[in-house]
């Protein structure tokens, strides 16, 4: 790993954020916050769903944060919405596949199955975006998910963990994975000075 600065997001990640925040912002509200954060380039089009890399973290970092401070309080549920909604978006998709994991849920228990998601999320992250570091833990039971490469904070300052979008992400996998009941809280972020990213799935 380089600079951060050079880390990028694929088309395909963009492309599933753009459907979802349209989806729950709105295509007038979504075209504002694109131009507020300097990204009028999709407006037009969105990106295809490829993993060639068109958007740096930085912009993409710029979008969820232009987002959160347009929305104020409302912001935080809005991008968690927004990644909700992007799970739903990415996995009803070819390109993204879980169907290895859809078919043996069926046969792990609950915590299994968490474990299951965490890890091959991690996985397909670094297999589409090898210039990112994540990966899932589960230690004594809690069971955590960690970014060394956060694209939703990079360059960002905040004074609490701020990577909502990704956090409604997670939330929706491990509900997909293991049914209702569960959040996905970020205790540590990159943008406040963690060394990662850090998610915390919670009964
Ligand atoms: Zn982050």
């Amino acid at each position: 790993m380089s600079s951060a600065d050079e880390l990028t997001v694929t088309n395909s990640a963009v492309r599933h954020t753009l459907i979802a925040a349209r989806e729950v912002i709105g295509k007038k509200q979504l075209y504002e916050s694109l131009m507020k954060a300097n990204l009028n380039r999709f407006i037009q089009a969105l990106p295809p769903d490829d993993l060639k890399e068109n958007m740096k973290a930085s912009e993409y970092a710029l979008l969820s944060q232009t987002i959160l401070k347009e929305y104020q309080e409302d912001g935080p549920e809005i991008l968690r919405r927004i990644g909700r909604s992007a799970f739903q978006s990415a996995i009803q998709n070819s390109s993204f596949s879980l169907n290895m994991v859809r078919k043996v849920l069926a046969y792990l228990s609950t915590s299994q199955q968490i474990n299951l998601v965490l890890n091959s999320l991690a996985e397909a992250q670094k297999k589409t975006n090898p210039q990112t570091d994540v990966w899932a833990e589960d230690q004594n039971g809690i069971k955590t998910y960690i970014d060394g490469t956060c694209l939703e904070c990079t360059g960002r300052k905040e004074s609490q963990p701020s990577c909502y979008i990704l956090a409604g992400f997670l939330n929706e996998a491990v509900r997909w994975a293991a049914g209702p009941g569960f959040n996905v809280i970020e205790k540590n972020c990159i943008s406040r000075g963690d060394d990662f990213c850090r998610f915390v799935v919670q009964r």
